[in-house]
């Protein structure tokens, strides 16, 4: 008999979102650079979001953030995508020091992977830090307001409206994808 089980079976098509942002450089060129690299990388590209610009969250540094999320569909697993994550952030320059939240090129989390929840050493799914960061529910609850967090309950609309982020933050006009990046 088959069993159920939480892990993702291979060659599945998986529903995630991505958050992506950076400070450093050219902002809007890195996340161009990031989505495309990502469709190629990782899987294709369903939605994007607006850019949103924000300060520095957990830290104080000269130069605001430009986030954006991604809806993307993959056929890898959890931990597959982290590594093409983290070479993504390579290619895009992103160094680390070790030290902290600090300044970078290029940050790629992963927000929801499905509605599963996963705790391993190296990846906590959904990302912990969701209900507290503006920059990430304002674009989620742009593309996609009805998602719910598998471990709250509530939908993007209703953590947006809750959350007491008091971090300044503001959407750029123009759509990101209708900025042309592929
Ligand atoms: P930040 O918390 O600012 O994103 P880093 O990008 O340096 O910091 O990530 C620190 C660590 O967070 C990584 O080594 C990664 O293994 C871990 N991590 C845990 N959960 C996630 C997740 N959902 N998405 C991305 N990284 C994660
Ligand atoms: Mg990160």
């Amino acid at each position: 008999m088959e069993s159920a089980s939480a892990t993702t079976a291979p060659n599945r098509l998986n529903r995630i979102f991505l958050g992506i942002g950076g400070n450093l450089g050219d902002r809007l060129g890195n996340l161009r650079r990031a989505v495309k690299l990502i469709g190629e990388r990782i899987g294709r590209i369903e939605k994007v979001s607006s850019v949103y610009l924000s300060e520095p969250w957990g830290f104080k540094h000269a130069k605001y953030f430009t986030n954006i999320v991604a809806e993307v569909c993959t056929t890898f697993s959890a931990d597959e995508v982290l590594t093409k994550a983290f070479e993504i952030e390579a290619k895009l320059k992103r160094t680390r020091s070790g030290h902290g939240y600090e300044g970078r090129t290029m940050d790629i989390d992963i927000l929801f992977f499905n509605s599963e929840i996963i705790n391993t050493e190296r990846l906590m799914v959904p990302h912990p830090h969701i209900c507290q960061r503006l920059f990430v529910l304002l674009p989620m609850q742009e593309i996609e307001p009805d998602f719910v967090h598998p471990q709250n309950g509530k939908t993007m609309k209703e953590l947006t409206k809750i959350c007491n982020d008091a971090g300044k933050i503001r959407r750029l006009g123009a759509k990101f994808s209708n900025i042309s990046f592929c």
